[in-house]
């Protein structure tokens, strides 16, 4: 069977599938299916972890559970190799109700794969069973499959658990899908590649009263409006122009619904996306310098609660080349974009590559079924990038583990 496979694979093109491939995209579009229809939220995702860890026992992988709560780490070596390579897929849902008349539509109110973690790890599960067949790689590959990526901490959570012990890799690997990407197209960059992400409330307090008095109070909505005014000029004026981030405030409560009461206290929360750390810590500091002149300068007090949730995404060099190559093996250099703009969401794939050496990429989904983009209640995967997907990963992990 590995003959087949290998003879198939090296062909260039997609159209000249081998039967093993093909079956694999079969059960890996049936897997997807399965995981779609029961869409599972962060750290819930048990019946999405069975379905995996049966697969890759079936496949004679190796298989740690419960990494992180709900994560599944498959370990699959080959010949007496010391390289290691580990892949990464998500396998979270969001908090969404899907409007689709799909057979396999999310069976559960308010939860949907609205992101396509489900296609994701429907693709490394593919991959998985196709390399556990073959026998042309030296080295050891770990299959991760991370939970609750939608909250930005399941990396998180998986590192603390013992993920680099069990997976002491030597390079990670992630891989999104992207809607503006057509189908059998690959995009990725060098260095930043999506924005680090944080997130902070401010409480402005000031002084209460009746609406015909405001000489008597101290009101905490024009401090309010003259705060979200001034955290506007951050980018504008304390950020180098030829770098990226965001300011935005995202909520503002003050108050009953009312014409004549000034209200005692203010409450703001928004977030912060930049591409540079430097960046990232100038932009904390400001927020605190911006808040405290401001609120000083009225007479009220505050309190900034300021979490940082996840650092920028940094796609390392040396990796991004290996990535590239295994992609261009794939579809041919004509469909592989190496210089992609960054992205300013975020991922939390950035923790890892924080500890680790490796690279992120982005897989098309094209702009058919699902072409609009992900957290949208009509998105669905694109089945068609399964088999794209799968045999990136394979051509990876055979190019990475021989040291082309
Ligand atoms: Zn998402
Ligand atoms: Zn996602």
């Amino acid at each position: 069977m590995e003959k087949i496979i290998d003879e198939e694979i090296s062909k260039g093109s997609i159209m000249s599938t081998s039967a093993v491939l093909e079956n694999i995209t079969k059960e890996a579009t049936v897997w997807r299916h399965k995981i779609h229809r029961h869409p599972e939220l962060a750290y819930e995702e048990l019946r999405t972890s069975d379905l995996i860890a049966e697969v890759l026992t079936d496949a004679g992988i190796e298989v740690f559970r419960g990494i992180g709560g709900t994560g599944v780490i498959g370990v699959l070596r080959k010949g007496e190799g010391k390289k290691s390579i580990g892949l990464r897929a998500d396998m979270d849902a969001l908090p969404l109700s899907e409007e689709s008349e799909l057979p396999y539509k999310s069976v559960i109110d308010k939860k949907m794969h609205a992101c396509g973690h489900d296609g994701h790890t429907a693709m490394l599960l593919g991959a998985a069973k196709l390399l556990s067949a073959s026998e042309d790689f030296d080295g050891t590959v770990y299959f991760v499959f991370q939970p609750a990526e939608e909250h930005l901490d399941g990396a998180y959570r998986m590192i603390d658990d013992g993920l680099f012990d069990i997976a002491p890799a030597d390079a990670f690997f992630g891989m999104h899908n992207w809607p503006r990407l057509p189908i059998g197209h690959f995009a990725i960059r060098k260095g930043p590649m999506l924005a680090s992400f944080d997130k902070f409330d401010i409480v402005v307090e000031g002084v209460g009263g009746h609406g015909a008095l405001p000489h008597e109070g101290i009101d905490p909505i024009v401090i309010a409006s003259q705060v979200v005014t001034s955290l506007q000029t951050i980018v504008s004026r304390a950020i180098n122009p030829i770098d990226s981030a965001v300011v935005s405030v995202t909520h503002i409560n003050s108050g009953e619904p009312s014409y004549n009461v000034i209200p005692g206290r203010a409450a703001m929360k928004g977030a912060v996306r930049s591409l540079n750390s430097e960046s990232r810590k100038k932009i904390r500091s400001k927020i605190y310098q911006l808040v405290k002149g401001v609120v000083d300068g009225f007479g009220g007090t505050f309190k900034i609660d300021y979490e940082e949730v996840c650092p920028v995404l940094m796609n390392n060099p040396g990796d991004v080349s290996h990535a590239v190559a295994a992609a261009i093996d794939v579809v041919g250099a004509d469909r592989v974009n190496d210089q992609i703009d960054p992205v300013m969401g975020s991922e939390d794939f950035a923790a890892i590559l924080e500890s680790k050496p490796g690279a992120y990429i982005f897989i098309g989904n094209g702009d058919g079924v699902g072409s609009c983009m992900v957290h949208n209640p009509k998105y669905d995967f694109n089945d068609t990038a399964i088999p794209y997907g799968v045999r990136f990963w394979n051509q990876l992990v055979k190019n990475y583990l021989l040291g082309s």
